[in-house]
């Protein structure tokens, strides 16, 4: 059977932990977009992982994940990431698409320069070259993995393309263009880097399918991040809905049967753009902030503190919607527990008006939230693996999340720990 896990809204809702778990009965964990530019946090009896590329099955040794085509490879940053994963003691078994397309060093240059000359007007890039790469991909100039290993077609090609990339750098921004010799030079060293690891993997998965094999399709971000149904152009480069998951992993649409939608007991986001539940007093947020998750809400990629709100119902449900959610996993709930009462976004006020469903971004922005307050429980409920042992308000709270997304929780995670689990 094959599953997918994706987030219902900005992204960080813990999908790592919840694709931790369920990888546990995988045979084949898949990450079919995005890149190295979010990160998961796994933590399990071998330790802390920072997974930023990688599927998060590599730290089940039984488990073959696999980089689809769908995904931005950034190979010098999957070989640090392997050697680090190894190093651990593990010995991850993985194969990487033969059509996934890489980042090329100017990807990552473009993606800081384009951010620095918006100044103000950044998007708050993660600066790992995704948006260029993703413009790249479909401007129909970028590079397939497999093409890094013929050097004379590669040498042909890149000078061919770098016609363009020197014009923007230098008239753009400024800076020295880049020599085709020595780009060639190191692409064809990241090509011998990634050699071993790329296979066939859509006719790996065809065999899988057939043989019914359980399948994860991984996702990253969320609902909001996505190109056509998120908060465009505050978004990210590439699908995040389980929809593309058969497009980027290279899987018939109909055999994904589950989606497993992952959302947080309350909200975070990181980058600029609307976030409506967000909690403006700064001593409240930093509250939260500090308390959220595993280290708090910073970022596990760069560090770089979240922005965090209250649980948003008009969104989640709108995420949980355009993702076709057969599940939801809720996530943090023990963070909750700090709290008297707590606020729960339950609509948006938009020109005097009060709606639950989710605008369009170009409403978006006037849009101020509705919120209701429901009872904390105010104890300490890490660690609780059963539903009837939860304080009866906590119960109540994942009885609401059930009712505003429509949707059954079917997990619920007290603590970033594996074990630390309810199974509805
Ligand atoms: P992802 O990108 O969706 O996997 O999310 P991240 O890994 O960036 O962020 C989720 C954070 O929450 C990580 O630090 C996890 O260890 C942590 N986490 C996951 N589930 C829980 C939970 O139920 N409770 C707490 N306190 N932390 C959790």
């Amino acid at each position: 059977m094959v599953k997918a896990i994706v987030g219902a809204n900005w992204g960080d809702e813990g999908k790592g932990k919840i694709t931790d778990l369920l990888a546990n009965d995988s045979d084949i964990v898949i990450r079919f977009q995005g890149g190295a530019n979010a990160g998961h946090t796994i933590i399990n009896e071998h330790g802390r992982f920072a997974l930023h590329l990688m599927p998060s099955g590599v730290c089940h040794e039984n488990i073959v994940n696999i980089i689809g085509n769908g995904v931005a490879l950034d190979i010098n940053k999957f070989i640090a990431e392997y050697n680090d994963i190894c190093s651990q003691g593990l010995k991850p078994k993985l194969m990487v698409s033969d059509r996934v397309q890489v980042i090329m060093p100017y990807h990552v240059d473009f993606d800081k320069f384009e951010e620095e000359r918006l100044g103000g007007k950044a998007f708050g890039s993660t600066k790992s070259g995704i948006a260029p790469f993703f413009s790249d991909k479909y401007a129909k100039i970028g590079f397939q993995v497999s093409e890094l290993f013929d050097p004379d077609t590669l040498r042909e090609k890149i000078g061919r393309v770098l016609e363009i990339k020197n014009a923007l750098l230098v008239n753009l921004y400024h800076k020295d263009p880049i020599d085709a010799d020595e780009l060639t030079k190191e692409m064809l060293r990241q090509g011998e880097l990634i050699k071993p690891f790329v296979a066939d993997t859509q006719s790996f998965l065809y065999e899988a399918v057939k043989a019914g094999k359980n399948i994860l399709l991984e996702g990253q971000l969320g609902s909001m991040k996505d190109p056509d149904m998120g908060i465009y152009p505050m978004v990210t480069s590439s699908s995040t809905l389980a929809g593309y998951g058969a497009v980027g992993a290279g899987i018939p649409p109909y055999e994904i049967k589950k989606i497993i939608c992952v959302t947080k007991a309350y909200s975070s986001a990181v980058g600029a753009g609307a976030f409506v539940s967000e909690i403006l007093d700064e001593d409240k947020a930093k509250e939260l902030r500090d308390r959220g998750g595993d280290k708090g809400e910073y970022g596990a990629t760069t560090g770089r503190p979240r922005r965090v709100g209250w649980f948003d119902a008009v969104a989640t449900r709108y995420g949980c919607r355009v993702q076709g959610a057969t599940d939801v996993a809720l996530t943090n709930i023990d963070v909750l527990g700090y709290l008297d009462e707590i606020p729960v976004c339950v609509g948006y006020e938009i020109d005097g008006k009060v709606t639950k469903d989710f605008p369009n971004p170009a409403l978006l922005s006037k849009a101020k939230p509705v919120f209701e307050k429901l009872p904390g429980w105010k104890s300490d409920i890490r660690g609780f693996t059963e539903f009837d042992k939860l304080p009866r308000e906590a119960q109540d709270y994942v009885k609401f999340v059930e009712e505003q997304t429509g949707v059954h929780v079917s997990i619920v995670s007290t603590g970033p720990k594996r074990e630390e689990i309810i199974r509805r």
